[in-house]
């Protein structure tokens, strides 16, 4: 899986088209390729500061990301799937690497149970709340082409 050098923002009217688009399920015959893919993509947030990225983000129309959880370790997701989202919502100031210099005050689910294939192609699936429950809710927002800048009222 090839991905770009650089992550892609919306000030380019051709990346705004590609990061509005629902991205392509991972599939088995792919799962191998995923390890790799984590280790670059990890490398690109990390150098760029941020605590998540999506695959769309780097040119990559499938459905991964990653993400920096507050435990301090690296989750890897492809294939997500929300099974369970709580009632209860929390308000956050979020920000995106593929929009610069802007924050955007969004109200999700405080908690979501998630499925997933890891990166060594294993079925998961985890319950994150609070903050990595946001985050993890604004990168599956990318594989269907949602950008935080949605949810401005
Ligand atoms: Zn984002």
């Amino acid at each position: 899986m090839i991905i770009s050098e650089d992550i892609l923002t919306t000030n380019s009217p051709n990346n705004l088209e590609f990061l509005s688009q629902v991205a392509e399920e991972v599939t088995p015959e792919e799962y191998g390729e995923l390890h790799k893919l984590e280790t670059t993509m990890l490398h690109m947030m990390e150098q760029e500061g941020g605590v998540g990225l999506a695959a769309p983000q780097v040119g990559l129309s499938k459905r991964v990301f990653i993400m920096q959880p507050t435990n301090g370790f690296t989750l890897f997701m492809a294939n997500p799937v929300i099974t369970k989202s709580s009632v209860m919502r929390m308000k956050f100031k979020e920000g995106c690497l593929s929009i610069p210099n802007k924050q955007v005050t969004t109200n999700r689910s405080r908690q979501v149970t998630i499925d997933y294939i890891d990166s060594f192609g294993k079925e998961q699936t985890i319950r994150l709340g609070g903050r990595d429950a946001i985050v993890a809710q604004h990168e599956i927002d990318h594989l269907d082409g949602i950008l935080m800048t949605k949810y401005k009222r």
